[in-house]
């Protein structure tokens, strides 16, 4: 079996304060540090950011991390200065002058990793400046976010290589995702020019949550909503709805019903929507209703249940969103009320988009639809679209529970 050099294990227990490496992390880091190109798909959650920092602290030089969100940057800046690693980022929230400090940090070169916008990493003036440093490797975190075919495309991710080329041809790169569907895979391999890349993919099976569709009626729907987080009271829930008018109306729904309860949504004044998350990870508050705006980067360990009460608009978007839950590896409940017109409706809110984004949203929404109307396994059915395969059926979702209930209830004919 592959090990790094004990001098890797010892940064990984003195630095990051880790005894082992978990999973994959190991063969990755290896990997990497013998300068070859690195592709790993691991599921949220799993660790995949120490496959880039620790080799960034292991090598010479700076480790460029292409990260999309602003706040994500600056958290792992924050949290990687607080164990004593010399790390900043670039992006539109700096001054000039601040900016200029940090590229002089990293051409004194005593930093080891620079997090980098895409938006900045196409500026001329940040590429002759990276020509200048002396680079160790580029890791694309989120890396799905280079796919037509993912759940958050970021049209300014397909410039990364080109850019990257002129940079520093010849400099390895790590992209990493916790999207394992094949086109998405696919896409961004292509796009990188990484079909030769060494490719590390984990299960995503998550076998503490359990999969549950309804039926979505009208009233009794909302009924069935407030009894289900009655039923879990005192315990964290997160509530998906699509539409920012959805989430005030289920809100005030849960609220008067005696539920302590919280939108958010991108149209809420931003000192609201940070008091009712800062609210909910703090626990003041035990549910959340949310359009997908809410949960990038939040881990909050015990959120027992995830409610889709709109159907998402894409499997992908799905397990990322019930991934939220049970992320203690303690039960979790993934419930998703379901009907047919909300495929429809979604499908039209594209009707303005180019024939082939429309097309592929189209793709994406008839597997959702499929998922939701399946008789078998519903984890089997995640598993299979993320290119896995599974022998047996779960006996942990709502499918596998009505069959085996079914064959439970004929008990006392094979007895008699
Ligand atoms: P991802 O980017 O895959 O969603 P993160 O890199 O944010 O996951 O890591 C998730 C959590 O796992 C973090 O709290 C991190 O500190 C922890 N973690 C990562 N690697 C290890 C390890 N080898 N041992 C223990 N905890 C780890
Ligand atoms: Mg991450």
């Amino acid at each position: 079996p592959v090990q790094v050099e004990e001098k890797v294990k010892a940064d990984l227990k003195h630095i990051f304060g880790f005894s082992h490496f978990r999973g994959n992390q190991e063969l990755i880091v290896d990997n990497l540090l013998k300068q070859r190109n690195t592709f790993v798909i691991m599921p949220t959650g799993a660790g995949k950011s120490l496959c880039y920092q620790l080799p960034a602290v292991v090598k010479e030089g700076t480790a460029i991390v292409i990260s999309p969100l602003i706040a994500l940057m600056k958290n792992q800046v924050d949290q990687l200065n607080a164990i004593g690693i010399n790390a900043y980022f670039l992006n539109s929230t700096l001054s000039k002058s601040e900016s200029n400090r940090v590229k002089s940090e990293v051409l004194k070169k005593n930093t080891k990793l620079l997090y980098v916008a895409p938006e900045s990493l196409t500026k001329e003036e940040n590429i002759a400046f990276l020509k200048e440093a002396h680079l160790s490797f580029v890791a694309i975190d989120e890396a799905h976010c280079i796919s037509e075919w993912g759940h958050d495309f970021r049209p300014e991710y397909r410039k990364i290589k080109s850019i990257v080329a002129q940079i520093a041809p010849n400099l390895p790169i790590i992209a990493l995702t916790a999207t394992a569907t094949p086109k998405v895979q696919q896409d961004i391999q292509r796009n990188l020019q990484m079909e030769e890349a060494d490719l590390f993919k984990s299960s995503f099976n998550r076998t503490n949550l359990f999969y549950e569709v309804r039926p979505k009626v009208k009233n009794e729907s909302k009924k069935q909503l407030i009894k289900f987080i009655k039923s879990h009271k005192g315990k964290s829930g997160i509530i998906y709805c699509l539409s920012r008018k959805k989430v005030e109306e289920i809100a005030d729904l849960l609220k008067v019903n005696q539920i302590n309860a919280a939108p958010y949504h991108a149209g809420l004044d931003s000192s609201v929507r940070i008091k009712n998350q800062d609210d909910f990870l703090n626990e003041e508050l035990d549910v959340i209703v949310a359009t997908i705006a809410f949960g990038m980067g939040i881990d909050k360990p015990d959120v027992r249940y995830v409610i889709h009460y709109d159907v998402p608009k894409s499997l992908e978007g799905y397990y990322q969103e019930t991934g939220r839950a049970g992320r203690d590896g303690l039960e979790g409940h993934c419930l998703m009320f379901y009907r047919y017109e909300d495929i429809l409706k979604l499908d039209k809110f594209n009707k303005d988009k180019a024939v082939t984004e429309r097309e592929n949203a189209k793709v994406l929404l008839q597997e959702m639809a499929a998922y939701a109307e399946t008789g078998v396994c519903r984890r089997k059915f995640i598993l299979n679209y993320f290119g896995e395969t599974m022998e047996e059926d779960c006996g942990f979702c709502d499918n596998c529970k009505r069959v085996r209930e079914t064959f439970e209830g004929m008990d006392f004919l094979t007895l008699a």
